[in-house]
C-alpha cells in the first residue's frame, strides 16, 4: 500500500495555529498532544493530522495521489525551512 513518506519531523504538529479543525488542540501554535515530538494520541489522531486516510476520504476527488502527496510534501518542507529543521528530514516525492 502507498504511503505519504512523512519523516516524523513533527513540523505539523507544531504549526497548527489558525487551523480551525485542530483549534482545540493548540497551545501556543503547537498542538498540545505532542511530547518529545511524538503524538500521544497517534492512533486517535484526527483525520487532518491522517494524509493517507484524508486523501482516501475527501481529497482523492479533487487531485491524484501523486498530487497530494507534491502538495503536502512541499508544505513540509517549507515548515521545516522556518522552523530550522535538519536538512535531513525533508520529504522527496
Ligand atoms: S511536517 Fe511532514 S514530514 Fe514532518 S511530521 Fe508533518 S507530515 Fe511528517
Amino acid at each position: 500500500m502507498t504511503q505519504f513518506p512523512c519523516t516524523s519531523c513533527g513540523a505539523c504538529c507544531s504549526s497548527i495555529e489558525g487551523i480551525a479543525f485542530l483549534e482545540k488542540y493548540n497551545q501556543n501554535g503547537s498542538c498540545n498532544k505532542l511530547k518529545d515530538n511524538e503524538c500521544t494520541i497517534y492512533e486517535e489522531r484526527p483525520l487532518l493530522c491522517r494524509i493517507d486516510e484524508a486523501y482516501d476520504q475527501i481529497f482523492s476527488a479533487y487531485m491524484t495521489r501523486k498530487d497530494f502527496y507534491r502538495q503536502n510534501a512541499k508544505a513540509c518542507n517549507e515548515l521545516q525551512e522556518k522552523l530550522n529543521i535538519s536538512l535531513e528530514y525533508r520529504v522527496y516525492i
